[in-house]
């Protein structure tokens, strides 16, 4: 990967090489920092670049900021406008990925989040592929659980809780899975290491509710919205059984990095027939073209970042 090019940093917008903080950072010691992750996709036939949905992911970045006890004084249309003042700077024409952090930056010994202050650095880096086939995917269960709202909260993107999704990517991943599903302390699937989960049983479309541990993702309630409007399905919110999702008909994973992706086999076990399925194929490519700002109707959900003559 290559670095970003420029970062916006303790206020002003700098070359990336000076976006550095101490090594005694409270965030970097202890994990008490914030983040979101947006995309921007390039439209070549337009030449313009257009970032998905980025006042929904300051809002909720602004959410996990609050959980951790932070007062950022800015609003979600501020900090797309930094992004769009920072992209403007960077200059791509290509897909990127957007991360914004918040971050307790003292440099102190403390285990604490009162009384510390904070930080706001964004950065933006070329970013295409998350995993190699997002319409063939081979998923385990894991044997991680997914922290609990009560251990860390996985409704905020908080820095520390990602240690978890480190550990059931990894261990995935050596074991020769692309990705794993996670279980909430009492068994039901959650979500997977940084994307939600979606099934489809018996043409019903199921995700777990917000309760059960999940980052509320913007995908997701994209997703859900897409479906209603364009498929006439509507998501059912419940539990979800482990071996529930070895008999669903489809299955795919959604999120920033990951889009819209389709698992074809959980545990060597075929999902459905073992192919895409016809529902998730369905929103998948609808789901590219509104990305890439290729369908009018949904043009509200992106920004354009450079000015048009
Ligand atoms: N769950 C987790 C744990 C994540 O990190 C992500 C990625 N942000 C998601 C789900 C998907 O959320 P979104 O669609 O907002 O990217």
């Amino acid at each position: 990967m290559v670095l970003p090019k420029h970062a916006y940093f303790q206020g002003k917008i700098v070359p990336y090489s000076k976006a550095k903080v101490g090594v005694l950072t409270h965030a970097l010691n202890y994990g008490t920092a914030a983040f979101a992750g947006l995309r921007a996709y390039w439209n070549e036939l337009e030449k313009q670049l257009f970032i998905f949905r980025a006042p929904d992911h300051y809002r909720r970045f602004l959410n996990s900021a609050k959980i951790l006890c932070m007062q950022l004084d800015h609003t979600p249309e501020i900090l797309t406008q930094i992004t769009v003042d920072l992209l403007r700077v960077d200059d791509y024409h290509q897909d990127i990925y957007i991360r914004p952090l918040a971050y307790k930056s003292d440099e102190i010994i403390g285990v604490k989040l009162h009384g510390l202050h904070e930080e706001l650095s964004i950065c933006a880096l070329p970013f295409e592929r998350y995993l190699d086939d997002d319409t063939n995917a081979h998923v385990t269960i894991s044997s991680w659980r997914r922290v609990d709202d009560n251990i860390i909260p996985a409704r905020g993107k908080i820095s520390g809780a990602y240690a978890n999704s480190a550990f059931i990517k990894t261990d995935a991943n050596r074991a020769g899975f692309d990705e794993a599903l996670v279980l909430t302390q009492e068994g039901h699937i959650s979500e997977g290491s940084a994307m939600n989960f979606f099934m489809i049983r018996d043409g019903v479309l199921i995700t777990p509710p917000i309760t059960e541990n999940i980052l509320e993702g913007i995908t997701r309630r994209s997703v859900i919205e897409l479906a209603r409007a364009e498929l006439n399905l509507n998501t059912l919110e419940r539990q979800v059984d482990r071996t529930e999702v070895y008999l669903c008909d489809e299955l795919f994973l959604t999120g920033t990095a990951a889009q819209i992706t389709a698992v074809t086999r959980v545990d060597y076990r075929p999902v459905g027939d073992g192919k895409m399925g016809p529902f998730t194929a369905h929103l998948y490519s609808l789901f590219q073209d509104i990305l890439r700002g290729r369908v009018p109707k949904y043009k509200h959900w992106l920004t354009p970042v450079y000015e048009k003559s």
